[in-house]
């Protein structure tokens, strides 16, 4: 008999086979997620010019230095600076402009002097406050300075990295595209929601919940199609789905029955196998034409846990997330367990703080545990008793 593949093995071989895409120029709103193939250099300063920080007026700072509550200052007001004037003012001693939050910071001025302590005069204002000199003055520069180096190459586009992107004039970013997945469920017995049950045929879940998937590790779901238990209806389906696309998933159809449409059309691509894992044993990977193909198990259970133990950080480093893999705690087990021996053995499972709880049967048909879970608790091939209080690790879901 053919020893089980283990779990790590079968991760190294999809992990090989999941290619990372050439670096793209995209319009940065669609970066967002994505991650930075070379370092962003500022093209230029921000501030680009000195500016405002608040409403008020551009004065000498000196010219206002005795002015109080009690012994306002009075200046003429010669000009009015709202944002966005772009012809280059200078501004004399012994006069105000009038100057709006962000609008250019006229030469000769010292600082601003905020709305709130003058009469808000548009002829002669009445300033009550003295001023530090470069008070309120936002200086060009002062945020970024042209040439240097603002976002990195590894870096995930985040809604802040796009402002500052935005905001340094560039419309385009170089990132490393999105995965382009197709996800391929099989079974005859398969219904669209929506669609009224005849006696023996269930609703389709797994498309819905691996698109999911893939787009929560921030890939492109392309296409969901289903085929039925048949191999012609098969090669169709996936001949007519299965371009311009970096990765093709199915699920169901590679156990050990009859109908088993994925083995019986896929003989010759891909490596059909056991893993010695619970639940998710059969497993298969090869290349279609030019496409990566994983091949997962059709019970729900089974499918999502797959995704996650071998699919998911492959996905994601594919994609240069500097963290493809969910992250790993050890927590505290509080009820006893226990596990087949010889199966690396996946179990839903509640984590609060550092204990974890197991939840539902192990069994690979409890959708609804799964659905309500936050981690998986990871137990080895050689344990088959887990003890309350022992240290299990445990994959954060949430
Ligand atoms: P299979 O691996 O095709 O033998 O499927 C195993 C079990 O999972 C069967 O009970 C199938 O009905 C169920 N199953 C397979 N694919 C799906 C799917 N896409 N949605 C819901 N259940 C499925
Ligand atoms: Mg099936």
């Amino acid at each position: 008999m053919r020893i089980m593949r283990t779990v790590e093995e079968h991760q190294r071989i999809v992990a090989g086979l999941i290619k990372a895409r050439d670096p793209q120029c995209v319009p940065i709103a669609d970066a967002l997620g994505l991650v930075l193939a070379s370092d962003v250099v500022a093209p230029l300063s921000l501030p680009g010019f000195d500016n405002s920080a608040m409403d008020g007026y551009a004065v000498v700072a000196e010219d206002i230095a005795c002015a109080t509550a009690d012994t306002p200052v009075l200046l003429p007001v010669a000009e009015d600076i709202p944002a966005g004037r772009t012809d280059a003012l200078t501004l004399k001693a012994g006069t105000a402009h009038r100057i709006m939050t962000g609008a250019p910071v006229p030469a000769g001025a010292t600082a601003v002097i905020p709305v709130e302590a003058t009469d808000g005069a548009t002829d002669t204002v009445t300033i009550r406050a003295a001023a530090r000199p470069g008070q309120h003055i936002r200086r060009a520069g002062e945020d970024v300075t042209a040439g240097t180096t603002v976002l990195h190459a590894g870096q995930m586009v985040t809604p802040a990295a796009l402002g500052l992107a935005a905001a340094l004039g560039l419309s385009e970013l170089t990132v490393i595209p999105p995965q382009r997945v197709m996800v391929m469920s099989t079974g005859t017995e398969l219904v669209k929601p929506g669609t009224p049950l005849q006696p023996g045929q269930i609703y389709e879940s797994n498309a819905v919940m691996l698109s999911a998937a893939v787009r929560d590790a921030g890939a492109q779901v392309i296409s969901s199609p289903m085929s039925h238990d048949d191999v012609d209806n098969f090669r169709a389906v996936l001949a007519e789905h299965a371009r311009d696309i970096d990765l093709i998933i199915t699920t169901g159809g590679v156990s050990a029955g009859a109908y088993e449409v994925v083995k019986d059309a896929l003989a010759k691509q891909v490596d059909f196998v056991k893993v010695a894992m619970q639940p998710g044993m059969p497993q298969g990977s090869g290349v279609v034409g030019t496409t990566p193909i994983i091949t997962l198990p059709g019970n729900p259970v089974s499918a999502l846990v797959s995704f996650e133990v071998f699919v998911r950080a492959p996905l994601r480093a594919a994609m240069g997330h500097p963290e493809p893999e969910r992250p790993k705690l050890t927590a505290t087990l509080t009820e006893p367990l226990t596990s087949p021996a010889g199966k690396r053995q996946f179990r839903r499972g509640v984590l609060t703080g550092d204990t974890v709880t197991s939840y539902g049967p192990p069994a690979s048909h409890h959708l609804r545990w799964l659905a309500s879970a936050n981690c998986l608790l990871e137990i080895g091939e050689d344990v088959t008793e887990v003890p309350a209080g022992t240290s299990v690790q445990v994959w954060d879901l949430s």
